[in-house]
Parts: C-alpha cells; sequence; structure tokens
C-alpha cells in the first residue's frame, strides 16, 4: 500500500470531528500544550490567567522513516562539528568569518565585542552547554525524474531552541487521539508508526548535566539554573515543561528572569565570578542563591538589547562563573553565515590553503566516516560577498528569474526575516551594496507535496489543506574550552508543519503548526 492510495488524514464526519475537537482541546490544556493567547485574540489578559491550546496539527503528518532515521542519527555528528567550532580548535576560522560581516551587522559586532572583552579578562568557567536543534524539510530534486528523497539542512539552532516541551505533548496527543479511537480507522495510523518523543525530557536531562558538572556552590549551599526569558514570552508553557521536569526528574530549582532585571537581582562573587541571585519573593537576609546554568530563552536578537544596560548584562553573565547555554561563541557558531561557509559549493578556485574551506573544518571536527552523510543534508548556500563564488551568487540573485530558487537570509534568529525568490532583487537594490554580505543566498528547498493535515489555531479555526513539514531534532552537548567533550546526546524531535502557501513556518510567529510525525 502506498500513501496516494490511501486518503490522509482520513475524511471524517461532522460527529467524528466534533469528538476530535473537543477530545484534542481538552487534552491539550489539560497537559500543558498550550500558549498564552495572541493579543488580536484576548487583548487583555490580567494576571496572564487565560492560555489556549498551541495552533496544532490534528493528525501526524506522514514522514518517511528512512528519513527521519537518518536525521536523528546525524545529530551526534552535528552536535560534535559546533561543539569543536565554538572552542579553542575553531575560534580562528569561526573568528575570522565573524569578523567579515560584523563590519555589515551591528548586532553580530556587539557579539563579537562583548566575547572579545570577556576573553581578554579570562574565562572561569570552561564548559560550555549546548541545546541544539537541527532544522530540516525533505527535498525532491526537481531535475530528476526518479530522484530519492533527502533531508535538507534548513538551518542549525545553537541559542533557544523551542518547541521540546510542545513536541513532546503533541506526539502524546496524537497516540492519546489514537488510543480513544478519535481517529476513523486508518491503515496509516498505527501504534507503532508512532515513534515516542523524549524532547521535553532529554532536553531537562541536559540542563541537568550541566547542573552537575558545576558541582557545589563556591560561595552559596544553595544552586539553582537560570532561565533568562522575554518579558512579554507567550511561548512560556514550553519552557515551564522542562522547569518541571527538571524539578520532578532531578530535584533541580529553576528561576526566570528577564535582562531587564538581570542587574537588579544578580550580582558577581569578587573572588569567583560566582554569579549570585537574590530572588525577591525570599528574605534579604537569606543566602544568595548560586546559579550553575543560565539558559538563554532570549537574547537571539537585537530586539531583546534595548538599552546598553542590556549589553552590560549579556556580559555580566558571559563573564560569570555559570555555564552558559549557549556561550557567546556558540551562539555566533550559529550564525548563519558559518551555515553557509560549510555548505558552500565548491567552487574551482578555492584551495587547500584558502582558510575558509569548509573541508578543511569537516575533516578537522567530523568523524571522517560521517562526512559523507553531513554533507548530503546540506542544501547549496551561497555568500554574497566579493569573492568568485559570491559574484556568481550575485548574479543570481540579481536576475528575478534564477532568484526565484533561492532563500535570502540576514544574519537573524526567530523567524520573519528571510526574503524569498523573485523579491530578493528587489530588495538587494534597495539596499547599499556593502551590506550584501551580511546575508547569505540559500537554494529552495523543494519538498515532494502530497502532504494534507488538519489543523487548528485558536481563535482562526479549523484548516485542512496541503502542507509542508520541517523536522527539527534535538542534541545535547556539554563540552570543554579545548573541545573536550562529555556529552554528546540526540535529544528528540519536532515536527513543525505550515500551509504549502507559507513561505515562512513560524509557529509563534503564527504561520505554522506544532506537529508529530507518522512514519511511512
Ligand atoms: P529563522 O532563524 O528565522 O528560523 P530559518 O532559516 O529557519 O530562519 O528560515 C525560516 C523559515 O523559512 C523556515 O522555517 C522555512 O519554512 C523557510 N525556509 C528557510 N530556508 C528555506 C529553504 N532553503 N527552502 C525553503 N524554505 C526555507
Ligand atoms: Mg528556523
Amino acid at each position: 500500500m502506498t500513501m496516494a492510495q490511501t486518503q490522509y488524514p482520513p475524511n471524517l464526519t461532522p460527529d467524528q470531528l466534533h469528538f476530535l475537537l473537543t477530545s484534542f482541546a481538552d487534552w491539550s490544556l489539560a497537559h500543558g500544550l498550550a500558549v498564552r493567547p495572541q493579543p488580536s485574540l484576548i487583548p487583555e489578559n490580567p494576571g496572564n490567567a487565560i492560555a489556549v491550546h498551541a495552533p496544532v496539527a490534528l493528525f501526524p503528518s506522514p514522514f518517511p522513516r528512512k528519513l527521519f532515521k537518518e536525521a536523528r542519527e546525524i545529530q551526534t555528528v552535528y552536535n560534535e562539528l559546533y561543539a569543536k567550532i565554538a572552542s579553542e580548535q575553531g575560534e580562528e576560522w569561526l573568528g575570522g568569518i565573524i569578523e567579515e560581516i560584523a563590519s555589515v551587522d551591528d548586532f553580530i559586532a556587539q557579539l563579537w565585542k562583548v566575547y572579545k572583552e570577556v576573553k581578554a579578562e579570562g574565562f572561569v568557567q570552561h564548559l560550555s552547554l549546548g541545546l541544539f536543534r537541527s532544522d530540516y524539510m525533505i527535498h525532491k530534486n526537481p531535475k530528476g525524474s526518479n530522484a530519492e528523497l533527502a533531508v535538507h539542512q534548513v538551518e542549525f539552532n545553537t541559542i533557544s531552541s523551542s518547541f521540546g516541551g510542545l513536541a513532546t505533548r503533541v506526539s502524546q496527543l496524537h497516540k492519546h487521539l489514537l488510543r480513544i479511537g478519535a481517529y476513523p480507522d486508518s491503515p496509516i495510523i498505527t501504534p507503532s508508526s508512532l515513534p515516542d518523543n523524549p524532547a521535553m525530557t532529554d532536553l531537562a536531562d541536559g540542563l541537568a548535566e550541566a547542573h552537575k558538572a558545576y558541582g557545589p556552590g563556591v560561595v552559596s549551599k544553595t544552586t539553582a539554573i537560570l532561565f533568562l526569558v522575554q518579558g512579554d514570552e507567550r511561548n512560556a508553557f514550553d519552557q515551564r515543561l522542562l522547569e518541571y521536569s527538571l524539578l520532578e526528574r532531578h530535584d533541580i530549582t529553576t528561576h526566570r528572569i528577564t535582562f531587564f532585571e538581570v542587574p537588579h537581582l544578580t550580582t558577581l562573587d569578587p573572588t569567583t565570578k560566582a554569579l549570585l541571585y537574590r530572588p525577591p519573593h525570599l528574605p534579604v537576609s537569606s543566602d544568595p542563591i548560586e546559579i550553575s546554568t543560565v539558559y538563554f530563552r532570549a537574547g537571539y536578537g537585537p530586539g531583546d538589547y534595548t538599552t546598553p544596560t542590556d549589553w552590560s548584562s549579556r556580559a555580566h553573565l558571559e563573564r560569570s562563573r555559570a555555564i552558559k547555554c549557549p556561550t557567546i561563541l556558540t551562539q555566533l557558531a550559529g550564525s548563519k553565515k558559518i551555515q553557509q561557509v560549510l555548505a558552500q559549493p565548491i567552487s574551482p578556485s578555492s584551495s587547500a590553503t584558502n582558510d575558509n574551506n569548509p573541508a578543511d573544518i569537516l575533516n578537522n571536527f567530523a568523524p571522517k566516516v560521517s562526512i559523507p552523510r553531513l554533507k548530503s543534508t546540506f542544501a547549496p548556500i551561497y555568500p554574497l560577498d566579493s569573492t568568485r563564488l559570491g559574484q556568481h551568487a550575485r548574479s543570481l540573485a540579481l536576475n528575478p528569474t534564477t532568484a526565484e530558487n533561492y532563500v535570502l537570509k540576514p544574519q537573524r534568529e526567530g523567524g520573519g526575516n528571510n526574503i524569498y525568490g523573485s523579491k530578493i532583487t528587489e530588495f538587494l537594490r534597495s539596499i547599499p551594496e556593502t551590506h550584501w554580505s551580511g546575508y547569505i543566498l540559500m537554494e529552495k528547498i523543494v519538498p515532494p507535496g502530497g502532504t494534507e493535515n488538519l489543523m487548528v489555531r485558536a481563535g482562526a479555526g479549523l484548516k485542512r489543506g496541503e502542507v509542508i513539514g520541517e523536522l527539527g531534532v534535538y542534541g545535547v552537548c556539554l563540552w570543554d574550552l579545548k573541545g573536550g567533550i562529555t556529552v554528546n546526546r540526540e535529544a528528540g524531535w519536532l515536527l513543525r508543519t505550515k500551509g504549502k502557501e507559507s513561505e515562512e513556518g513560524g509557529v509563534a510567529a503564527g504561520f505554522g503548526y506544532v506537529d508529530g510525525v507518522v512514519l511511512v
């Protein structure tokens, strides 16, 4: 039996749809598969008392078993690659590339400045924690008639990799709906085709491993993990699920603060640089809490740094004795530019002495046997600088017909920043040519098509239609400045689904839905 012969998702009678929707909504709210409502839906939310179910795909989307396995298996290789890049082994190579884009990108320049400032003082913490997520779409070569499908990497996230909590919950939701008979009979959805998704607990375990590696407090008897969050975060329950897992599984306490609160609530011990936190709800006389690990769910974009004080706060956290998830070096390793250099097509002019040669980096930082597999996940990505490859990319981007096959990306995270297809030409012409090198030009990934689903968003109702999925695979990695790795694990997965007509897939931005896979 093939997918093409089977209606998916199965058709529903009005009674079946009603049962599915009520079962889904109640399960979601009862289990924290939830978000705070958008102000356009609920303008006032006093005391943050109101939550709604997360935007969700009601059926798990079909995903080829072989590609799912491949994407998960390659994760530890990616973890190692990025850990090594963000260590003394990769720093020179990384720094060379970062300095080039810093000249045209103020945000990257600021991060780099803080990194160098703290480095000059000397790092007191040698361990780094990465909670990574590598994102893929399925690519079908449009030229080949009998082309094999492959997973192609959309991006590699090294900071604030979100949705691990909700990803586990949505997989549990789909299993629950199957068990209670809310899905009409379908040969596709069976218990064995719905894989478990341990993202929530695996990511919490990663934070716990850093906490344990920090050891006992050097100043205070009480240690805890600090979540650095955005004040108006709507995706707070996703983060809370990690916090509750840390408490339940490891008896580790967490605290949440915003960038704004850092100078008011934290200090550095002058001798040890231990990061000391005084929660406002505890008596002033109580001992401060020593922070073992700072987990950044904020700070990935310029919007989080509204005043020079916010930059001082970032420097203050960076120079502290706490383990950072991530360090600034790790955040910079996740720039789109680094992904571009790794995935750039080899031009005939590049030589082995070219210090940007991605082949050297892969050979140095990835196990030899894994390099072909790693490369099979790359979509071609070009620079837009004045190198020969950059010139070639400029000609592709400045012609609206060839630009149709590309996506233009700035060095930003968090969705909504990309420019697609023929709009690239017009956009590049609207900015100074000197700024072009701050962008990368990526070949569009072309999904095979033919997948449908039923999606629901609070306030926007139900939608049925053709969808595109983006698989994220989480990774946990703990390493030291020298590049020695002590923890390296694949840590669960996420499927985000968007309507076929949508270019961006951001769930929080209102374009996408959290989803699970049904393996086919
Ligand atoms: P961000 O850091 O903003 O998440 P991404 O690189 O993940 O940036 O791009 C955002 C979205 O744009 C992706 O989720 C995907 O839907 C779409 N996208 C990005 N790159 C490509 C590509 N090469 N081909 C097709 N769609 C892409
Ligand atoms: Mg993304």
